[in-house]
């Protein structure tokens, strides 16, 4: 077993892990640190979608691999209502992974002072000085750890986890009629037996379109569920009876109030494991981002990793575990509360709430365009167990 010393190691080299190399080494952070990267494989496969809002005036670190943007966003209620969204100057931006992956790893083999290792991550402990992590072939030591390897956490009585669940596919069919400039940020126009459900319809041309069947729930379904949901809206929403399928993709993520730590000594979490996924959402991409900037910020001011101030800040933590614990009574639905949200409130307001920026006036708006009456025994539940 070899064991070796770095500088930094990243463990992941999924969104966050390879965000934060890439980033770091772009903007000259890191110049003369050896720097390890490891995962259990390489990333070669298009395995995921991220999609994120972002102003217009303003450039994403990504910006070079964006595969297409949208300024006309809709939702659907349950019944078929058509909501066109007042986005402001927010466009949303879609990034397939495979792009991702490869620009960023491309950028990579360019700086000798990266290595990449495919090897299972067994254990990563903060030590005096650094840190250790044990992997199935060796074990490595650095001054620092970002880790992005995502495990359950083990949660407290009344701490609540529900998985947000995907399956998405892209399609290439003759059938569909509508404008490919025009997209559908949350269609509940299907069923919700199992939850809060909708998809996602994000046409990249007028023959090909990104579908994505989106679940909150406490399990998952079978993979058949998934496909015959999707077989239907295709067939009694969309219209489209005949495609071919050129690509999917499958994966869940979590949606909780339980409290992740960013960090354990020389160990900084990133990505969903650092708590990166609004809890109310399952939006990661632009949390992660904001969460990198802060660990430069703190790189380039202090020379170490650890001033990072969190960005979903405790007001939004408290709203997020109030709107689990509504979703999990059940009795105002996940598509109402959206509906009604984006009924009354304007996009570019409802954008700025997700993204943990909205002011106490945005936050109002927010909570009176919801039914109250739902929410105010969650809330004073939240508080007792977070805070009694
Ligand atoms: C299908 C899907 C669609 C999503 N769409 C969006 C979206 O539109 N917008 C958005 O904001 N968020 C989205 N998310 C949520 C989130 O952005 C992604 O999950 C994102 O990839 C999280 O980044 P991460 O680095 O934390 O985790 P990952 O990207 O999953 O990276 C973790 C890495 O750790 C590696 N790893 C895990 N265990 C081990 C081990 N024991 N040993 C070695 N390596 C290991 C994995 O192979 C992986 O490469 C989506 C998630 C999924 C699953």
């Amino acid at each position: 077993m070899k064991s070796e010393n770095f500088d930094i190691i990243l463990c992941g080299s999924g969104m966050a892990g390879l965000s934060l190399a890439y980033r770091a080494l772009r903007e000259g952070v890191w110049k003369n640190e050896r720097i390890l990267i490891i995962d259990r494989s390489p990333k070669d496969k298009n395995d995921r979608t991220w999609c994120f809002w972002q102003r217009e005036s303003a450039e994403s670190p990504f910006q070079d691999v964006i595969y297409r943007s949208w300024q006309n966003l809709s939702c659907f209620t349950n019944t078929g209502r058509q909501i066109v969204l007042n986005r402001g100057d927010f466009a949303y931006n879609m990034i397939r992974s495979i792009d991702f992956y490869r620009s960023v790893q491309e950028f990579l083999s360019t700086c000798p002072q990266v290595t990449f290792r495919y090897e299972e991550i067994i254990s990563v402990s903060s030590q005096e000085n650094g840190g250790l992590v044990e992997t199935s072939a060796g074990s490595y030591r650095a001054r620092y750890i970002f880790n992005s390897v995502y495990k359950k956490p083990e949660l407290g009585s009344s701490e609540q986890y529900f998985l947000q669940h995907f399956k998405g596919i892209t399609i290439r069919t003759d059938q569909f009629q509508t404008d490919p400039d025009k997209m559908y940020l949350m269609d509940f126009r299907t069923s919700q037996e199992h939850g809060t459900t909708f998809f996602y319809v994000l046409p990249i041309n007028r023959k090909e379109i990104f579908i994505e069947y989106t679940i909150f729930s406490k399990s998952l379904l079978t993979k058949e569920e998934y496909d015959l949901k999707i077989r239907a809206y295709l067939k009694n929403v969309l219209k489209i009876n005949e495609y071919e399928i050129l690509e999917s993709e499958f994966g869940y993520i979590p949606m909780t109030d339980f409290e992740f730590k960013r960090r354990s000594g020389n160990i900084i979490n990133i990505g969903t494991a650092g708590g990166d996924t609004r809890g109310s959402s399952g939006y990661t991409f632009t949390n992660t981002q904001k969460t990198i900037s802060k660990i430069l910020t703190s790189f380039r001011k202090e020379g170490h990793p650890f001033s990072i101030k969190e960005n979903i800040s405790r007001k939004h933590k408290l709203l997020d575990a109030t709107i689990l614990k509504v979703l999990n009574n059940n009795v105002y639905q996940g598509h109402q509360i959206f509906s009604d949200l984006f009924d009354r409130v304007d996009g570019e307001t409802v954008f700025r709430f997700l993204d943990a920026e909205s002011t106490l006036r945005g936050d109002l708006k927010v909570m009176r365009s919801l039914q109250a009456k739902h929410f105010i025994g969650p809330f004073f539940n939240v508080l007792y167990n977070k805070f009694m």
